[in-house]
């Protein structure tokens, strides 16, 4: 006989969320557990009436006590997983065939997969947990990689901050086949880049950047082009072999500009002027001459908690003033912000002070978010974290 699951029963009225899909239950809004609970356990969610209202994985360490795999009554076993899996691989196929061959095959909750992240770069995958429930299913997950993509090698970057709310070690290594080198080629809109999965930031590449590099290279042909927070060069890439005339890369990394040289020359950019400078980029803007046709700005999340926001609007808002001085007259600006906590209303208003405080005219062209292998869950609005802007200064 099967063990009956645990029950996270509910306070009153705190259903509310969960019936509109969102797939998070905090602990202050359990009433009573009813059963032995272990991080990790499959356990069942129930209003204070007795409502059934799903299943997930539960982790009493963490503030999140219950993530949400299902609103229905129906098994969450290893079929239950592949099928999620092989429905995520089937959206990445329907808009990425052919065009790439990195890209993000699941995105946790965006693929309502609590607490799983797998990203592919050719026959490589790299898989993040999150979670405990993920963690104990890890072997299993692996498997079913296995079976579902036929990958050379899985490596674990689970190497993130967000792991210590779960009560789980950071750690890395690989999780099946063959050893990972450190430079896996990759080929994106046309576009090579070799990408270090084992040491390079987030799981090496970023990916969540493709369409709005695509929408650069669109616009790039006889521009002067400063590319800021330019990582190992995927924005400067695109913008040269989309005809730039000039390019400049400005990143604190020294080892990062070391990759973007190497993409110059992997994609046969170095005839291109260009030069690369390592710096802080709230200090070297205020240094550069206002000769730009274009200006990337895709700086790393200022805001990780809320209690940042103030001083995150600050530095977003400085960054933009700075940026906006640097473009010539009828110039591009394309400005991203990463941090979950502000919302596209706050990002909008930065700008917009940034551009009366900076005395320029700009108009506002078209909002960048995520591509779509970084789907969002409708009812989990906290997964949308990129948010963009592409102006003109007039
Ligand atoms: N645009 C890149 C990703 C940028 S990630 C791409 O598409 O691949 C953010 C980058 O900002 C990192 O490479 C990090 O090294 C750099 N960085 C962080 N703080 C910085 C600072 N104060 N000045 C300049 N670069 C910084």
């Amino acid at each position: 006989m099967t063990k009956a699951l645990p029950k996270i029963i509910l306070k009153k009225g705190k259903e509310k969320p969960l019936l509109r899909g969102h797939p998070w239950v905090f602990s202050g809004a359990v009433a009573k557990i009813e059963g032995e609970v272990s991080p990790g356990d499959l356990g069942e969610i129930y209003s204070e009436e007795g409502q059934y209202l799903g299943a997930g994985h539960l982790n009493p360490a963490s503030q999140i006590i219950l993530r949400l795999l299902t609103q229905k009554k129906e098994p969450v076993d290893i079929p239950f997983f592949r099928e999620r899996i092989s429905r995520a691989a089937r959206l990445r196929e329907t808009f990425l065939k052919g065009k790439t061959n990195a890209y993000r095959i699941v995105n946790g909750e965006g693929d309502f997969l609590p607490g799983l992240i797998v990203d592919r770069y050719g026959e490589t995958l790299v898989l993040q947990s999150l979670t405990a429930g993920v963690e104990r299913l890890k072997g299993s997950l692996v498997d079913l990689l296995v079976s579902e993509m036929k990958p050379r090698s899985i490596y674990e970057r689970s190497d993130v901050a967000t792991r210590r709310q779960e009560d789980l070690p950071e750690v890395t290594g690989l999780l099946f086949g063959r050893e990972v080198s450190d430079r896996i080629e990759i080929e994106e809109y046309g576009c090579h880049f070799q990408v270090d999965v084992k040491g390079g930031q987030k799981t090496g590449f970023y990916l969540d950047q493709r369409e709005n590099r695509s929408d650069l290279k669109n616009l790039s042909q006889g521009t002067r082009v400063l590319d800021c927070f330019s990582y190992t060069g995927a924005f400067s890439v695109y913008a040269g072999l989309g005809g730039a005339e000039e390019l400049t890369l400005l990143d604190s990394s020294e080892g990062a500009l070391k990759r973007a040289e190497e993409h110059f020359h992997l994609n046969a950019l170095e005839q291109i002027p260009h030069r690369f400078i390592r710096g802080d980029a709230f200090e070297v803007l205020r240094s550069l001459k206002p000769e730009y046709d274009i200006v990337i700005l895709d700086p790393p999340p200022f805001a990780k908690r809320k209690g940042h926001l103030s001083g995150a609007s600050r530095g977003y808002k400085d960054l933009n003033l700075q940026a906006l001085r640097l473009l010539k007259r009828g110039g591009f600006l394309f400005t991203f912000c990463c941090s979950h906590h502000v919302s596209w209303d706050l990002f909008q208003k930065i700008i917009f002070s940034a551009a009366v405080d900076g005395g320029r005219e700009v108009q506002l062209l078209v909002r960048k978010g995520h591509p779509t292998d970084h789907p969002v869950n409708l009812c989990h609005l906290e997964g949308e974290y990129l948010k963009g802007f592409l102006c003109k200064v007039l």
